[in-house]
This record gives structure tokens, C-alpha cells and sequence, in this order.
């Protein structure tokens, strides 16, 4: 039995810490760890009772799969079983980094891991901590986002602390999480590869790799069928503030902000602005890569400045922009639709 958490101890990224990290991970409890994409939550992938333990700590439904994160190639087949040529192709490729392959589950991992489904996602972090401390554990680590379900991911630790402290038994203490979305998932146990969660790897990349045009699913399944991703029927991403994303064309997207902007203050409201040109908005300007690095960051921010309305900008959903895209979508109360000379 693990000890039971009381605290949660912050560790450093020297190799004494991480060997605590590894044992803490060996007696089947939880630690909470940087990686290229955002904080995961690990237990042991082979421990069905590390893993309960991780959809305790998050109040995560139990119907929403993990993923299982490697320190070498060679570990995936004890992970995964009946492994294509094409999941080889794309690790050899873009392993180690955010992109997470779902393959048919190997035996050695409780099905817990995947919410009972026959596959199970797996990848390998672009992190030299991460790497470190799933080598030094012996074992795959599973691991979803540190955070409590429905919040924003983490990037940072104190997004991890702010979350999970007393649930959680140790966070490794590093610099703030460079891509700031989670990894690309991608479906390989079809005929042809699909794109279950646009992440870390664009769409581009991977088609460049492959040769051939690759799909996106739609968010939500068709009615009456089982999701493919389950995570995505969640409403997740999600700021305590109401998002409210603004699209259509860029002349035409700023006049209705200032309405709505206006609207919601004689309400008495305080609204937030994201990508947003107006003064004082977060993020406005930057390169899509920093806009994904810090959204998750900036949504925190603003439910700790007790904001209660955001408005935001929709972005180009090219490269990295299609995953900021999905996460605003999925963050939105609503979406706004702007046609020229609306306003
Ligand atoms: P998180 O690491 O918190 O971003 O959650 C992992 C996400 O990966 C889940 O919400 C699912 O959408 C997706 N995922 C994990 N395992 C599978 C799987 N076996 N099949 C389909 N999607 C998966
Ligand atoms: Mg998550």
C-alpha cells in the first residue's frame, strides 16, 4: 500500500529528487511531472491501483482514458501489441514529442489505464526531467494532465499545486511547459490514421510524414455512437470565466468586442481580454507557439483576477493554431460568429 499523502512534497530536478520521485512511483503512489506539452499526473502504468488513485486525485470520469508516457523506443511493446510499421515510421520521427499513438492495449497494462478500451495512447516526452524520472521508476509512467478535471491544464507547478496539493504525493519542480498544449492523438487502430486530438504535432507534420492527407474527428460523436477520443465529450480546458470566442474576419471581430466588452461592464462584470487588440488583452500579437504556451496560463490568470467574462479572438487553425483552436472551442460558453458590417 502507498503511504497516504498528507502534503505534497516539491521536488527539484537533481538526480537525488527524481530517485525519490522513482521510489514514490515504485510503492504505487502519484507524482506530478513536466513535460515539453503540460504537468502529467503518473502512477506506475502497470498498477491498477496507482492508476485509481489518478482518477481520485483529479475527480477524473472514469470513462476517460490516460496516456502512457515512455523513457525509450523499445518499451512501447510492452505497452502496446500488434504495433503497425506506420507507428514505428512516426515514433522514429517525432518520438521523443508530443505525439501520442493509440494502439491495441499490450496485456501488461490494466485496462483501467485505457477506461476499459482495447487500445491504449502512448508516447514518449520531449522532456530531459521526464525522461529521467520514468527511467529511473522502471516502468511506462500513465499519466493524464495534473489538473482537477474540468480546470485548465497546468504549465507551471503552481498550476499543479494550486490544483492538487494534499491529493498528490510529490511535484517536480521545473520551468514552465514550452509547447503549453497537450500532445497530438493520433488513432492508428483504423484503416488509415486519424487525428482524434489536434496537439503538439500539427496535421501538416504529419502528413508531410506520411504522404498521404490525414483526418481530424469531430469533436463530438455522432449521435447514438461511442466517441473515439472520450476525453473530447468533456467540456474541459475550461476557465471558471466565461469564454466567449469571437470569429469570422479580423476588420469585422473588433467592433463586436467593444459592444459586448461594453455591455457585460454596465452589467457590472469584469471582462478579460485574450488575443485580443484592445489594451490590455493577453497574448495579443504573439506567434501562434506563444499563444499555445501561454493560453493555459493566461485563462488561470484571469479566474484568479476574479474576471468573469473573456473575450478572445479566433485564430488561424494552421500548424500549432488548430490545437489552440480545438482547446478555445472547447473552453467557450459560446462562439460568436461576425459577418461584415455586422456591427
Ligand atoms: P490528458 O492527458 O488529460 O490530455 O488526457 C488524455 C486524452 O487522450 C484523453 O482525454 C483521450 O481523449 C485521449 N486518449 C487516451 N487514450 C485513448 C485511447 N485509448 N483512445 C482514444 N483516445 C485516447
Ligand atoms: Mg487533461
Amino acid at each position: 500500500m502507498p503511504p497516504p499523502v498528507k502534503g505534497t512534497l516539491l521536488l527539484h530536478e537533481d538526480t537525488a529528487s527524481l530517485e525519490k520521485a522513482a521510489q514514490i512511483i515504485k510503492s504505487g503512489g502519484l507524482v506530478a511531472f513536466p513535460t515539453e506539452t503540460v504537468y502529467g499526473l503518473g502512477a506506475a502504468a502497470t498498477s491498477a491501483a496507482g492508476v485509481a488513485r489518478i482518477y481520485k486525485a483529479k475527480g477524473r470520469p472514469a470513462d476517460n482514458p490516460l496516456i502512457v508516457h515512455l523513457s525509450y523506443s523499445d518499451q512501447l511493446k510492452d505497452v502496446a501489441c500488434d504495433i503497425p510499421e506506420t507507428a514505428f515510421k512516426l515514433a522514429r520521427r517525432f518520438w521523443p514529442g508530443p505525439l501520442s499513438l493509440v494502439l491495441p492495449r499490450a496485456e501488461k497494462i490494466p485496462a483501467l489505464v485505457s477506461a476499459g478500451l482495447p487500445s491504449v495512447a502512448v508516447r514518449m516526452p520531449a522532456h530531459k526531467t521526464a525522461l529521467e524520472f520514468i527511467r529511473l521508476s522502471g516502468v511506462p509512467i500513465a499519466a493524464p494532465s495534473a489538473n482537477r478535471s474540468g480546470r485548465p491544464s497546468p504549465t507551471t507547478y503552481r498550476h499543479v499545486l494550486d490544483d492538487l496539493t494534499g491529493r498528490i504525493d510529490a511535484v517536480i519542480k521545473s520551468t514552465p511547459c514550452p509547447v503549453g498544449v497537450e500532445s497530438t492523438v493520433l488513432d492508428l487502430t483504423g484503416e488509415k490514421p486519424l487525428i482524434l486530438r489536434p496537439g503538439g504535432v500539427s496535421r501538416e507534420e504529419l502528413e508531410t510524414e506520411l504522404g498521404f492527407s490525414v483526418d481530424v474527428a469531430a469533436a463530438t460523436a455522432r449521435k447514438g455512437e461511442p466517441p473515439l477520443s472520450p476525453g473530447m465529450k468533456y467540456r474541459h480546458y475550461s476557465p471558471q470565466a466565461k469564454l466567449i470566442l469571437i470569429s469570422g474576419p479580423a476588420p469585422a471581430r473588433l467592433p463586436l468586442i467593444k459592444v459586448l466588452a461594453a455591455h457585460y461592464r454596465s452589467l457590472g462584470l469584469k471582462v478579460g481580454y485574450l488575443n485580443t487588440a484592445l489594451e490590455g488583452s493577453l497574448r495579443y500579437g504573439v506567434a501562434p507557439e506563444q499563444l499555445a504556451a501561454g493560453l493555459y496560463d493566461s485563462m488561470r490568470r484571469m479566474d484568479r483576477q476574479g474576471v468573469d467574462i473573456i473575450l478572445a479572438e479566433e485564430v488561424d487553425a494552421a500548424g500549432i493554431g488548430l490545437a489552440v483552436m480545438n482547446r478555445l472551442k472547447k473552453a467557450a460558453a459560446r462562439i460568436l460568429r461576425v459577418y461584415p458590417g455586422q456591427v
